[in-house]
């Protein structure tokens, strides 16, 4: 037996002694670091669906216990779970988006997911995480796949300006994954702490919402920013991005916004003629990079780490991750 964190029902979280998963013609893998986030939050809150009971949790580090059948992870690496489940057959895995597969999903979503003290996946899931990096920072390394992948969809120019609304865990990665690729960044935030770190990490400068148009403004000579990244998820933020961004500018909404929405500045829209992406997850190549990142040091991911729980702590790290000051929230196993 061992312990997984699952959701009983909608806001209902309990740590349960379940089965150690079978691992047949799979890896199995010693959990040693989970992050929570507002995914799992949002699961947790019934606004995303999945079928109860639910393992959650979807990143993961942990150690192979039990190679998979190809042995191309031996067992005692330490490797990155990417949660991103794809079948490599349908149009939309051959078109280059697993991470839309059509037959895919996300552990601790559609699958039972890496809250729990092992979990067994396709070998082909696993991504080695060399040893300098600390079980501390390869927490984040999932997240910042994600981040990796968003920055793809929008790739930033040298002498760009770009804004950067929410700092929270995925806005302190965009602010650097930004300002090492040449932009002006400008964080928005209404948390003093998390405006200082954000400059600590590369922006330019870091401003509450209400002079955030004024900051935009002066940096750009009154026009508008080139790229803005949204990364709360509420509509109120992904307006305020339209309106911070220029003619002819890029939009990125990274925060998943799960409600039906009541309007946006849709002439702005028009008139700007706005690019807008909507990444989602990220594929293997991104985790890859979100590796090398930290690995290279390029990506200081330790200062985003606010709070440890163990496992068994699971719903105070839970609440912890609902608190507005702090940033990545992780559990460890032991
Ligand atoms: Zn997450
Ligand atoms: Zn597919």
């Amino acid at each position: 037996m061992m312990r997984g964190v699952q959701l009983i029902k909608p806001g209902v979280v309990e740590v349960r002694d379940i089965a150690v998963p079978a691992a047949d013609s799979q890896a199995l893998v010693r959990i040693k670091t989970v992050g929570v986030c507002g995914t799992d939050s949002s699961i947790i809150a019934g606004k995303i669906p999945v079928e109860l009971p639910r393992t959650m949790g979807h990143e993961g580090v942990g150690i192979v216990e039990q190679a998979g059948p190809l042995g191309s992870v031996p067992a005692g690496q330490r490797v990155l779970i990417d949660p991103g489940i794809s079948c490599e057959l349908c149009d939309l895995c051959r078109r280059g988006y697993p991470n839309l597969c059509r037959n895919g999903g996300l552990l601790g979503r559609d699958f039972d997911g890496v809250f729990a003290d092992f979990v067994a996946v396709d070998e082909r899931q696993l991504l080695l995480v060399p040893d300098h990096i600390t079980d501390d920072e390869a927490g984040l390394l999932q997240v910042l796949g994600t981040c990796v992948h968003a920055v793809a969809t929008a790739p930033v120019l040298p002498g760009d300006v770009a804004v950067v609304l929410g700092l929270g865990v995925a806005g302190q990665l965009f602010v650097q994954l930004l300002a090492r690729g040449g932009a002006h960044v400008i964080g928005i935030t209404r948390s003093p702490s998390k405006r200082a770190l954000a400059e600590q990490l590369g922006a330019a400068q870091a401003v509450a919402p209400e002079a955030a148009g004024a900051a935009v403004a002066e940096a750009t000579h009154g026009r508008g920013a080139n790229l803005v990244f949204e990364a709360v998820g509420i509509e109120e933020t992904f307006a305020q991005a339209i309106e911070l961004a220029d003619h002819a500018g890029t939009v990125v909404l990274y925060g998943t916004a799960t409600g039906g929405g009541s309007g946006l500045p849709y002439y702005q829209l028009y008139f700007k003629e706005l690019t807008i992406h909507n990444p989602r997850a990220a594929t293997k190549s991104d985790y890859q990079r979100a590796i090398d990142l930290v690995a290279t040091g390029v990506i200081d991911a330790a200062p985003i780490v606010s709070a440890r729980f163990g496992l068994s702590e699971a719903r105070d790290a839970l609440v912890a991750c609902g608190d507005p000051s702090t940033l990545k929230v992780l559990m460890h196993t032991d």
